[in-house]
């Protein structure tokens, strides 16, 4: 979590009351995803502006989408698929994280992905490294986890000190254990037809998993991503144009965001803009996926902040048809994720089916 403190102008009700409420009036059924129960807006009306706004009455008529039940579910897929293996070939999936530095946000992702494995029965191995390492000293434990047979994934935390340079440290992980999906081999084949990646960047694909679990149909549609780093916003619409989305591409220089994001019938938003969609930018009926996770000033909060999204999320529910909220939504997915990632690398290592 970034350090700074934002002020919104979405000035709304904290978000926990509001979205009790709103899983009261709208409790949540995980589709099978044959079942598709949102429909999807076809092409946008010319008026969609007015539209969105007229759309917007007092009371929340969209579905949640409740990433920590769906995450729940993974998770629990994946400590039954791991006793499993264990029972037949004797091999447990490994998974070494390198942390480098002191940063608390860092160590406290890295606290709950140690948690996450062992709650699954992988096995977790932390190397922790000073601020002040050099690189080739991350490097050397890289090319350890690389040659080791009990690793089968291995993840740089990020941010790296600044002192060192990222895409080499990334670039040393072997493809076949690269579970964060952030080597350039495993862009590259997300980026071609007709080539696979060993592994998917882990937030982007918690997005796709929970469109594909609430039964969300992609194809055909219009897409649109806010935002376009490496480790979300640039996977994120790869993937959406690998499920047959027209996707487009939203950024910090896009000018009139807002026109574009109202065309669309899927808006996966990973900004880091505390609410910045607002309501009247969303098009009636559209999903939202809420990847922000944007720290602002919260005086009965006892931490004095509460977490909020990129989305104006008690004006969302009122106009789409579905949207995640934060917390809950989005964040919980990318370690379900990267515990299947490392699952599935251990698997086909093994040729374990
Ligand atoms: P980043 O800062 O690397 O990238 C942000 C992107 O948003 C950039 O491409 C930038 O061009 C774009 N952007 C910035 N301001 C914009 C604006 N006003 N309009 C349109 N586009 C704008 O951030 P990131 O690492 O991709 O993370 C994005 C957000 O997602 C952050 O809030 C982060 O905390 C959150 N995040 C959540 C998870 C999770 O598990 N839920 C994982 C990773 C990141």
């Amino acid at each position: 979590m970034a350090s700074t403190l934002f002020f919104t102008n979405c000035h709304l009700s904290p978000f926990s009351s509001t979205a009790a409420a709103a899983l009261r009036r709208h409790p949540i059924r995980v589709a099978p995803t044959s079942l598709r129960f949102l429909a999807l807006h076809s092409a946008p009306s010319q008026s969609s502006r007015v539209a969105a706004v007229a759309a917007m009455g007092t009371e929340a008529s969209a579905k949640v989408i409740d990433g920590k039940l769906v995450a729940k579910q993974i998770r629990d897929e994946i400590t039954a698929e791991v006793s499993r293996m264990k029972e037949a070939i004797g091999v447990v999936p490994g998974l070494a994280v390198i942390l480098v530095g002191d940063r608390k946000d860092s160590a406290t992702y890295v606290r709950n992905k140690q948690k996450a494995c062992e709650a699954a029965g992988i096995n977790s191995l932390e190397a922790f490294l000073p601020e002040d390492s050099t690189e080739e000293e991350v490097l050397n434990y890289i090319s350890g986890y690389n040659e080791d047979p009990s690793v089968h994934g291995i993840l740089v935390q990020l941010p790296l000190p600044s002192h060192m340079n990222e895409q080499n440290i990334l670039n040393a992980i072997t493809i076949e254990k690269d579970v964060d999906g952030f080597h350039p081999l495993n862009i590259g084949r997300l980026a071609m037809r007709d080539r696979e990646p060993l592994f998917v960047p882990c937030t982007p694909k918690g997005c796709i998993e929970l469109l594909r679990r609430y039964g969300v149909s992609i194809k055909g549609t219009r897409a649109v991503v806010i935002g376009r780093s490496n480790i979300v916003g640039m996977p994120a619409a790869l993937l959406l144009q690998r499920e047959d989305a027209t996707v487009s591409v939203v950024h910090s220089k896009t000018l009139n965001p807002e026109e574009i994001i109202r065309q669309a019938d899927i808006v996966i938003s990973a900004a880091g803009q505390p609410h910045m969609v607002r309501g009247s930018w969303i098009k009636p009926g559209a999903v939202i996926i809420d990847v922000g996770i944007n720290p602002v000033e919260d005086p009965n909060s006892t931490r004095g902040y509460r977490l909020i999204g990129d989305v104006c999320y008690e004006e969302a529910i009122k106009v789409a048809s579905a949207v995640t909220p934060v917390p809950g939504g989005v964040g919980p997915m990318t370690i379900a994720m990267l515990l299947q990632n490392t699952l599935n690398s251990a698997k086909r290592i093994h040729k374990f089916e």
